[in-house]
């Protein structure tokens, strides 16, 4: 089989060390035109801000590749003909395929704001964005930020590592108001507070303003404020990256249209990650994932179908995790930003304001927990994933709670006051703490 990748982004990687394996005489190609050897995009922002240096983003070792047989080509794929089953590339090249998978992840998503190319105005995606924000952040005392999201607070940590006072325009009400519930976003806004980080809630950018050199001077809000800066960073969103299907009759809405195979609209063409829309998500799942582990995930489930082994794509109990400055943050099944008919929700928060705990259940029959948000405390993937998948009734899962930490000083110290919370909360499930054996010693 002669496959071909477009992408070496995590999925592009992940599929083809997975048909290695699965089919050691495939040739496979991957084509970038971000970076000759693959890296960890979630970990730009550290090498900014000098904990990483660029080698350490790297997770394999140059020879890595040569080694297992992966042809690498640094080039944009520019044309796809899936009659003649071939991709072009800028370099002229052409190259044939049997199979073809489309992993181009995303693009940033920019509304059209006058001003948005002067200099000193960008996004952060990929490295060619970490270049450009060395450059132009060198030197200069305040920027302004774009975007309520997970980006927005890393470019405001990038901008603070440098002694850059740093300005976040956020939309919603709160941070992140389409994923965190607001007493969550209460503790972000003091982990800016702590950086002297500042937020204006409901302020959204009208207009960029540029000096005579073309460099940008300050932002205008839609209230008609003008804010004095000297580089603005948009952080509002990603959108699935359709560049090279454009035109063809790969079928695409936001995305690169696919079925639980991953397989596109033409035959032997396959997309996953960031760039692939599912036809049919599953129940409160979304249509386009765009995160790290959901591509790497993609990309292990496409090898299989590539390699003749067709497997659906099942994502499982929906993950995330982040940090916000100092702030751990996890995130397991459904925990929406705002209350839904259907749930009950517990909130524990430490006075500090560094440890808070969500647990999400069912309000009826059963009460079996639906989602836990944890802030500035590490929980177990493997423990939140089973009580969600197995539909385990939050009593039980209040009575096992040490069973999930990661953290046991933290436990130790806080568990009986959770689970004392829950009890004056939901007196009806009220619970004991089950005595944990062999777990701590
Ligand atoms: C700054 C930042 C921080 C993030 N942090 C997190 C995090 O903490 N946790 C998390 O889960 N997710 C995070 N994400 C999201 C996560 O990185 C993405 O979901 C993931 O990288 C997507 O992987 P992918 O392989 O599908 O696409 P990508 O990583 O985007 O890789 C696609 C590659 O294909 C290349 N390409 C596209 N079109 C062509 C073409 N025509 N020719 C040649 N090459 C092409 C692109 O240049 C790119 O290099 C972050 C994203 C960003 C930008």
């Amino acid at each position: 089989m002669r496959l071909l990748i477009i992408g070496n982004g995590i999925t592009g990687v992940t599929a083809a060390l997975t048909v290695r394996r699965l089919q050691p005489e495939a040739q496979i190609t991957l084509v970038s035109d971000e970076s000759a050897h693959h890296y960890s995009r979630t970990a730009l922002m550290y090498v900014y801000m000098g904990h990483l240096r660029p080698q350490d983003i790297k997770p394999y070792e140059d020879w890595f590749w040569t080694e297992n047989r992966l042809t690498l080509v640094e080039a944009t794929a520019t044309g796809l003909d899936v009659e003649q089953r071939q991709v072009s590339l800028s370099s002229g090249q052409t190259l044939a395929y049997d199979k073809l998978l489309l992993a181009t992840g995303s693009v940033s998503r920019w509304a059209d704001w006058p001003g948005q190319h002067l200099r000193g105005v960008q996004g952060l995606y990929g490295l060619p964005d970490l270049a450009r924000m060395e450059e132009t952040t060198r030197g200069i005392r305040r920027g302004v930020v774009v975007g309520g999201g997970l980006i927005g607070v890393e470019l405001a940590e990038m901008l603070h590592s440098r002694g850059i006072a740093a300005t976040v325009l956020v939309r919603d009400a709160h941070y992140w108001g389409s994923v965190l519930p607001a007493a969550e976003a209460r503790l972000i806004d003091q982990q800016f507070e702590e950086s002297r980080v500042e937020v204006r809630y409901q302020t959204e950018l009208a207009e960029i303003l540029g000096d005579a050199d073309g460099r940008v001077r300050a932002v205008r809000t839609t209230a008609g404020e003008e804010l004095a800066c000297d580089w603005v960073g948009l952080a509002t969103g990603v959108t699935p990256n359709l560049a090279l299907v454009q035109g063809t009759a790969v079928e695409t809405d936001r995305g690169i249209l696919v079925d639980e195979l991953l397989q596109t609209s033409v035959p032997h063409v396959y997309a996953a990650g960031d760039c692939a829309q599912h036809r049919q998500p599953g129940q409160h799942e979304v249509p386009i994932e765009q995160l790290w582990y959901t591509g790497r995930m993609q990309g292990e489930t496409v090898a299989h179908t590539l390699c003749g082994r067709p497997t659906p794509y099942r994502r499982g109990v929906w993950f995330n995790s982040a940090k916000f400055f100092n702030l751990e943050y996890q995130t397991y099944g459904r925990v929406p930003a705002s209350p839904q008919t259907d749930l009950a929700t517990f909130y524990w928060e430490h006075p500090s304001g560094y440890h808070a705990l969500r647990i999400n259940f069912e309000n009826s029959a059963g009460f079996a927990v639906t989602g836990f948000n944890a802030l500035g405390l590490r929980l177990r993937q493997a423990v939140c994933e089973q009580w969600i998948a197995a539909r385990t009734p939050v009593r039980e899962v209040m009575a096992a709670l040490g069973a999930a930490n990661f953290d046991p000083e933290f436990y130790r110290q806080h568990e009986s006051a959770i689970v004392q919370h829950f009890n004056q909360q939901f007196p009806e499930h009220a619970t004991g703490l089950r005595r944990r054996k062999g777990l701590w010693g």
